[in-house]
């Protein structure tokens, strides 16, 4: 069973029940087109999994099934020791996600967001691709690849409800558990808070290997990283470092320092393409926040876009023994599609409107030659009538909406 997708309803009324909160303590922790984002890489994260996870399954099994020290036990005490030894395992794993620089490409996704909401928890990597060797020791241990899911599973989702401004801190439980005031410490900017808190479920690895730091009220938290992503895209978001490691892996001079690059620690840069390629970090003392203004329409239509998204990968994979290899990957290739266009909209790039209509066409033509059950034919079609009457409306009130704007981007 996949604990995680039948969490997303829970995820759902508790981001809901975040939102009623803003609204009643009128705080500022919500802006539509960084949750779309965040909920855009957690679709896309969710979606690639399908593909990442099967060559590392197989070697788990394959060392399980002829490495295996252990017969273990089937029994509560057996479970819970589990349980803990993943998020052990799961602490090497973040913490080394952060120092290595090859590690940290795919785990800065997460980080991306200068918003610290319910829905940044579910900004997830699509292109982390060596977490799971950090599993491995499990399997010779012994744990049962399904048990190592399901564990592996209920961490996650333990994850989720930190990711709020809402709770503070929470006494005795902060010195035992990963609670939201010591993971918004790891989720902070400032150089105080910077590499710290990596622990899954238990804060206890920290205090142990020295990477604790308690949210101080000196030192309030700014949320973000300091290569800012300056963008709604989530495609990007997920090749921002890869690419900017290839660049100086490729101008650098010597062998070792390209192999550096990728394998040193994070940040560490040649000084030759120091030099030549600079890369501005943010002030601080003058940050501000990455935004583009939005007219309230086209704020609507991306989320109802983002809806549309939604629904096409869930319907995948809830159905994805329905469907045969040709057909998830037409789906996979088109939620890339749709995420990428709807970040486009976001932007406000002079393309986007022509990209919502290419997405809508395919999406249509998509259903129809894939020959998918009438039930999904229907409500697919009837979800692009909708948004194509939306995108009508919005580009004929377009003119109206970019005069009343001021400037539409702020930030880049
Ligand atoms: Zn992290
Ligand atoms: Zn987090």
């Amino acid at each position: 069973m996949n604990i995680i997708l039948y969490a997303v309803p829970f995820f759902f009324l508790l981001i809901g029940l975040e939102l009623l909160l803003e609204k009643i303590r009128q705080t500022n922790y919500y802006r539509v087109n960084d949750a779309i984002n965040s909920l855009s890489a957690g679709v896309l994260s969710r979606m690639l999994d399908i593909v990442k996870t099967l060559v590392p399954l197989t070697i788990y099994v394959f060392i399980y099934e002829n490495f295996a020290l252990f017969t273990l036990s089937d029994s509560p005490l057996v479970w819970v020791s589990i349980f803990v030894l993943y998020d052990f395992c799961y602490y090497w794993n973040h913490r080394l996600g952060h120092e290595v620089s090859l590690l940290w490409a795919a785990h800065v996704v997460h980080h991306s967001s200068e918003e610290y909401n319910l829905t940044t928890a579910l900004r997830q990597s699509s292109s982390s691709f060596f977490s799971w060797i950090f599993y491995l020791p499990l399997a010779i241990l012994g744990v049962d690849p399904i048990l190592l899911i399901s564990v592996g599973s209920l961490n996650l989702v333990y994850q989720f409800w930190v990711h709020t401004r809402h709770v503070p801190k929470l006494g005795w439980f902060e010195w035992v558990f990963v609670s939201p005031s010591n993971h918004r410490v790891h989720h902070a900017q400032n150089k105080v808070y910077i590499d710290r808190n990596y622990g899954g479920v238990f804060i206890l690895w920290d205090r142990l290997f020295g990477t604790f730091q308690e949210e101080l009220d000196t030192d309030p938290v700014i949320f973000g990283i300091r290569s800012s992503l300056k963008s709604w895209n989530p495609l990007y978001a997920n090749v921002q470092v890869y690419s900017q490691l290839w660049q100086d892996s490729w101008h650098t001079k010597g062998i070792w320092n390209k192999i550096r690059v990728w394998l040193g620690r994070t940040g560490w840069r040649p000084d030759d393409v120091a030099q030549a390629f600079p890369i501005v970090k943010t002030d601080l003392n003058q940050f501000e926040k990455f935004d583009i203004t939005l007219p309230t329409l086209n704020k609507a239509y991306c989320l109802v876009q983002h809806g549309v998204t939604t629904y096409i990968a869930l319907l995948l994979l809830l159905n994805i023994h329905l469907l045969a290899g040709y057909q998830q990957l037409g789906l996979v290739i088109w939620v890339m599609f749709a995420s990428y266009s709807v970040g486009c909209m976001l932007e406000r790039k002079d393309f986007a409107p022509r990209l919502e209509w290419l997405k809508h066409l395919s999406l249509i033509c998509g259903v129809m030659l894939f020959g998918l059950p009438l039930w999904i034919m229907s409500s697919v079609i009837i979800l692009v009538l909708f948004s194509v009457v939306l995108l009508v409306w919005l580009q004929s009130s377009k003119h109206n909406a970019d005069n009343s704007l001021p400037s539409q981007v702020q930030g880049l």
